[in-house]
């Protein structure tokens, strides 16, 4: 282990590590397996379809050094399958599963001294998909770099898991049907940075964003899915296309369900995410951010006494003690990385 490191500083920001991956592919050519080789910056064409056109795609996951020893991925073929997803639709060649899961594994093993002790954090894995052949029209790039980085990071929450007060945005949304908002594009975040640090600004720790048809329903919360709990039944909004299906949403579904909760995936208007019991965020970063107030115009509402609900509770211990093998994997969600 590094010496050099000290964990208990690690946030969730970028620490440079030794070594990433890349391979290329011309638009009509199948992915061939890359390489590793030292991390750093890359050679691009000024006009490359991502920096003119962003055409490109990121996903975001985790690997964690678990109380057994072993390094774990939670869930990879699921980010593989949402950045083919995102492929299509932004007319990207997709890369096949095994060679993206074989290119993170590759990664954490190449920069294995980085990866945080059990709960001290985890090593964030960054796979980005993008157009890096030269184009002036507005059309497909005629090549493609699928590029893999990680970095350390510390636990979201430094001791102990906090709620968090949120903007519903009265101005602003993130994505319309039709749109990109379903798939991990990298055009969809840059237009939530200006309300997000308005609203933090205003002493805020995200801003909620509400369906941009009917301006009624709640969608997500900055980057992350959101959940609420009414009379025992954990509600989540149903996924339209507008809304990204997170994994560790469904990882929540599925573990509520086998609690025996009821879980209803439907339109959850704002209305009745304020008079709820509970409420939460979730995604790779936090795992689940209890909520403790949301501000809508004149109007807030708190859930409970800022301490996060039973339910939230239960859920987060359930999902971390998954990912850290404390707890049985039930659903067979760990990914082991060779050592
Ligand atoms: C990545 C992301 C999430 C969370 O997805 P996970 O797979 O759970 O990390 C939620 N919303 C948006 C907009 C995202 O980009």
């Amino acid at each position: 282990m590094a010496e050099e490191i000290d964990w208990d500083s690690l946030t969730f920001s970028l620490t440079p590590t030794d070594t990433m991956y890349l391979t290329e592919t011309s638009a009509d050519d199948p992915w061939m397996p890359g390489n590793l080789r030292p991390y750093g910056p890359i050679e691009m064409s000024p006009a490359a379809g991502v920096m003119n056109y962003g055409q490109g795609l990121f996903e975001g996951m985790k690997a964690y050094r678990t109380s057994k020893g072993r390094v774990v991925f939670f869930r990879p073929e699921e980010n593989a399958r949402r950045m083919q997803r995102g492929a299509d639709r932004l007319k990207m060649p997709p890369v096949p599963e095994s060679i993206f899961v074989d290119a993170v594994e590759q990664c954490v093993q190449a920069n294995l001294k980085w990866v945080p002790p059990t709960g001290k954090g985890a090593m964030y894995v960054r796979p980005l998909l993008m157009g890096s052949g030269a184009v002036l029209g507005v059309s497909p790039a005629p090549s493609y770099t699928f590029l893999v980085y990680v970095t350390p990071v510390g636990p979201y929450f430094k001791g102990g898991v906090t709620a968090i007060d949120l903007l519903i945005s009265e101005e602003f949304h993130r994505a319309a049907p039709g749109g990109s908002g379903g798939v991990k594009a990298i055009g969809n975040y840059a237009p939530g940075m200006m309300p997000s640090k308005n609203a933090k600004a205003a002493g805020f720790a995200e801003v909620i964003y509400l369906d941009a048809e009917t301006h009624t329903f709640v969608e997500e919360v900055g980057a992350a899915n959101f959940f609420c709990v009414k009379d025992g039944v954990l509600y989540t909004p149903e996924l339209t296309g507008t809304i990204l299906p997170g994994i560790t949403r469904d990882s929540i579904i599925q573990l509520a369900r086998h609690n025996g909760m009821e879980v209803q995936e439907t339109k959850v208007s704002a209305q009745f995410a304020m008079a709820a019991d509970e409420a939460f965020c979730c995604g790779t970063a936090a795992v689940i951010s209890p909520i403790g107030s949301i501000t809508k115009g004149e109007s807030k509402v708190t859930y409970g006494d800022g301490q996060p609900g039973s339910v939230t509770q239960q859920l987060y211990n359930q999902l971390v003690g998954i990912q850290n093998e404390t707890l049985e994997d039930l659903f067979g969600w760990l990914h082991e990385v060779p050592l």
